[in-house]
């Protein structure tokens, strides 16, 4: 069995950040990802908010920090974590293939989007149904989408879609958008989305192989050939039995969660604003008070 000093469980902002801290400083770390390093930044087609950059997208800002991560020789397992065991002096982290024994973990395993658990929702995954209008907007060149929800995510899904697809319909349960404003504002730029506000799908529609129109609950069946779902997001969170609220791992002022050395940031934790800035802070601080108890400073 492997034995490392840190073990960092996703490779998204928060986790990269912080092996970033933790390899300079010298400490023994390995990362956990069991899919593309970047995480949710790869689903996001336009950032303007990180400093920096006045523009980037999400893929490329993700490469850029791989890259940095690379060429700190950090050490990377592309597997899925689906346990850590605890005792007082040792945590193991058993993925699909193998256990590592380590004397940290940060839990760095971000979020998932929500689905609206209607029938048929899982079947039409990839054949109608998406949740990230970067990696399958092309697929719906010239067509008919809608997207649902109507906070940042939704908008902005919204926005990239209209530069490729014929209509773009925005599905809203309330009676205005919860995007910031700046969001908002470029909608009025494109003739080509519209908004249904106060209106839920109801049902999907279709054969075997695609979704070919959604019922609404005002009693209209609308021609669509993908949805895009946006209406938030659910914690990762079932690796070990922390202390959670709503699904969000309770982290204190050190980053630690309730079991001690058991470190989490990022969107899996508990907090107020789920951005790139906040997991990056959050990261740091979770490495650096990692580094303190092994260094004794
Ligand atoms: C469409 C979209 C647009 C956005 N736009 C902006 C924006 O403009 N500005 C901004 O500041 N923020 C934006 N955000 C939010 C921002 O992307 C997130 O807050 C940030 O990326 C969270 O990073 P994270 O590392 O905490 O989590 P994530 O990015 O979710 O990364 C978690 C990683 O952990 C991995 N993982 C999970 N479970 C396991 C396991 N069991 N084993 C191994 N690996 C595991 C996942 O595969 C993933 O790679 C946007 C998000 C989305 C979805």
């Amino acid at each position: 069995m492997q034995k490392r000093e840190v073990v960092v469980i996703g490779s998204g902002v928060a986790g990269m950040t912080a092996s970033i801290y933790l390899k300079r400083a010298g400490i023994d770390v390995l990362v956990i990802e069991c899919d593309a390093p970047g995480g949710q930044l790869n689903k996001s087609s336009s950032i303007e908010n990180y400093p920096g950059f006045k523009f980037i997208d999400g893929p490329t800002l993700a490469m850029n920090i791989y890259e940095q991560v690379n060429d700190l020789n950090v050490d990377y397992l592309f597997d899925k974590v689906v346990e850590i065991k605890n005792s007082n002096d040792k945590r193991i982290v058993k993925t699909a293939k193998e256990e590592i024994e380590c004397d940290y973990v940060i839990l760095s395993t971000g979020r998932t989007s929500r689905m609206l658990n209607l029938e048929n929702e899982k079947k039409y995954i990839g054949k109608g149904i998406s949740f990230c209008a970067l990696c399958d907007g092309n697929f719906y060149k010239d067509k008919n989408v809608i997207v649902i929800g109507g906070g940042n995510s939704a908008v902005e899904e919204a926005l990239y879609l209209a530069n490729i697809c014929k209509k773009v319909i925005i599905v809203h349960r309330r009676d205005k958008l919860t995007a910031e404003e700046a969001l908002i504002e470029g909608i009025n730029k494109y003739d080509n989305i519209e908004i249904l506000y106060k209106t839920n799908v109801l049902k999907y529609n279709g054969d075997d192989n695609k979704i070919e129109s959604v019922t609404l609950d005002n009693g209209n069946t609308i021609d669509v050939d993908g949805v895009f779902i946006a209406i938030g997001y659910v914690p990762i969170n079932n690796l070990i039995d922390v202390k959670k609220e709503n699904g969000y791992i309770l982290v204190d002022d050190n980053y630690e969660t309730s079991i001690s050395n058991i470190y989490a940031c990022g969107d899996a934790i508990k907090k107020n604003t789920y951005q790139i800035a906040t997991a990056i802070g959050e990261a740091t601080n979770a490495a650096s008070n990692i580094i303190r108890k092994i260094k004794g400073t």
